[in-house]
């Protein structure tokens, strides 16, 4: 199953893809994930895309596409995966249709103030991703992942004046794809708000 995970910043994408991939044995794909990779490692692509990932901005779609396709030629990819956080304007829609269609896109629907709530506590674990969040899921030991002991810290763009660049890209450049799978037929929305456990369920059912 090829699988798209759509919604704002902060809709829990991320969060669910982990679970989700537990369950079905798919890679989880997050463009934001290699980008931070990238900007780590001070690779090429790292030092181009560094400023723009720390004020909120979205990378341009050559860049971001060329990434995707090298991804999804892994031999992991072959057979499916959640792309996390891809595509985020319609260019890059048109060129995954044309390189490998996703099967499903699942829409989260959160709403604005639930997101700058959740952005504003969340917190991730530099070494492998993993996302934590102060109020409803911290890690046992304060500043310490629980799945591998890397550094959990705050990200440059969970900052207040880059969640508001943040939502807004998503509002002008990533919401029209709603109505374009919609449109195609591949669009499943789900409510987002509350326990992961519980959107969990609601996605296997959706999917079911
Ligand atoms: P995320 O972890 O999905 O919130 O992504 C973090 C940042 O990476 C975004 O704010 C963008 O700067 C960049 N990014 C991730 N995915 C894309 C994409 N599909 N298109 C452009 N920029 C992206």
């Amino acid at each position: 199953m090829k699988m798209i995970f759509l919604g704002p910043p902060g809709a829990g994408k991320g969060t669910l893809a982990d679970l989700a991939v537990e369950e079905r044995k798919l890679p989880h794909i997050s463009t934001g994930d290699l980008f931070r990779a990238a900007v780590k490692n001070e690779t090429e692509l790292g030092l181009k895309v560094k400023g723009i990932l720390a004020s909120g901005g979205l990378v341009p779609d050559d860049l971001t596409i060329a990434l995707v396709k090298e991804r999804l030629s892994a031999p992991d990819a072959a057979s499916g995966w959640i792309l996390d956080g891809f595509p985020r304007t319609i260019p890059q829609a048109e060129a995954l249709e044309a390189l490998a269609p996703a099967d499903r896109v699942v829409n989260f629907e959160v709403a604005d103030e639930v997101v700058v709530g959740r952005l504003s506590t969340r917190r991730v674990c530099r070494a492998c991703g993993k996302i934590y969040n102060t109020k409803t899921m911290p890690p046992k030991k304060e500043g310490v992942c629980d799945a591998c002991g890397g550094e959990v810290y705050t990200r440059d763009d969970d900052k207040e004046a880059s969640i508001r660049t943040r939502l807004e890209n998503y509002r002008r450049q990533t919401a029209p794809l709603i109505q374009w799978y919609g449109a195609r037929g591949k669009l499943l929305t789900i409510d987002g708000v509350g326990d992961p456990k519980v959107v969990l369920e609601r996605f296997n059912k959706a999917l079911a």
